[in-house]
């Protein structure tokens, strides 16, 4: 199996490109995010505060979160209801990257994700997959792009939404995640020693697809080529 492992910030165009990439190349795409959405979710439904450790942890025997793939496009279901379109508030986004500081939240959510590399070709996202989930991907990229850059993108995609939203609070939300994911213990927000680092501040996304479909494609020849 070929598996592709790309971290980066929020809003550095991850899911875009990982997306669009997986489905040219017929691999599954994994948002591992989404996982981290789900269990924030369920701890806001339960009144439970996302940073609690005690609480959060214990809770988790009660979560039952799985993946399902439609066409190509992820569904997360949360005991056993889909809450695919529930997990893009920023209420969740903030439970979630205050749960996932959580060690026994990313020991629960792991195996979930290397099974799905152990039986299809995947291009996973999120914060630890070259570090810690897949470290043996054949392929590494750590994506990134200027906050403003990355607020921007996001404001973009909410007024085409048809809603408003104000720049400078999501700019504050965005550098509060980043500072979060990079700061905790457990598996921070780091590029693999061996990840190629891509910058979209500057590039389409059209041009940050296509960069990251030439190394996969080069490294699935180079498998031929040894084999
Ligand atoms: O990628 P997305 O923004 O949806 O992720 C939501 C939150 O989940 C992140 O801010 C991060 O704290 C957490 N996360 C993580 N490890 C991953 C994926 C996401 O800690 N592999």
């Amino acid at each position: 199996m070929i598996a592709v492992a790309i971290d980066g910030p929020a809003g550095a165009g991850k899911s875009s490109i990982a997306r669009k990439t997986a489905k040219e190349i017929e691999f599954i795409y994994v948002d591992t995010g989404a996982l981290y959405r789900a269990v924030g979710l369920h701890m806001l439904n339960c009144g439970i505060v996302p940073e609690d450790q005690q609480a959060v942890s214990a809770e988790l025997a009660h979560v039952d979160i799985s993946l399902e793939f439609k066409d190509g496009d992820q569904r997360v279901l949360l005991c056993g209801q889909d809450v695919t379109d529930l997990i893009r508030t920023s209420d969740v986004s903030r439970a979630s990257s205050q749960v996932s500081a959580i060690p026994e939240v990313r020991a629960f959510l792991l195996a979930l994700q290397t099974k799905l590399a152990e039986k299809n070709h995947v291009i996973m996202d999120g914060r630890d997959i070259g570090t810690v989930v897949l470290p043996n991907a054949q392929v590494k990229v750590f994506l990134t792009a200027t906050p403003q850059e990355r607020a921007r993108r996001r404001m973009q995609q909410i007024e085409e939404k048809g809603q408003k939203a104000d720049f400078d609070t999501i700019l504050r939300e965005i550098q509060e995640r980043d500072y979060r994911d990079t700061h905790r213990e457990i598996a921070p927000l780091i590029p693999a020693a061996d990840a190629v680092v891509i910058d979209t501040t500057n590039l389409t996304m059209q041009q940050a697809s296509d960069m990251l479909k030439q190394l996969i494609v080069k490294q699935i020849d180079s498998d031929k080529n040894s084999h």
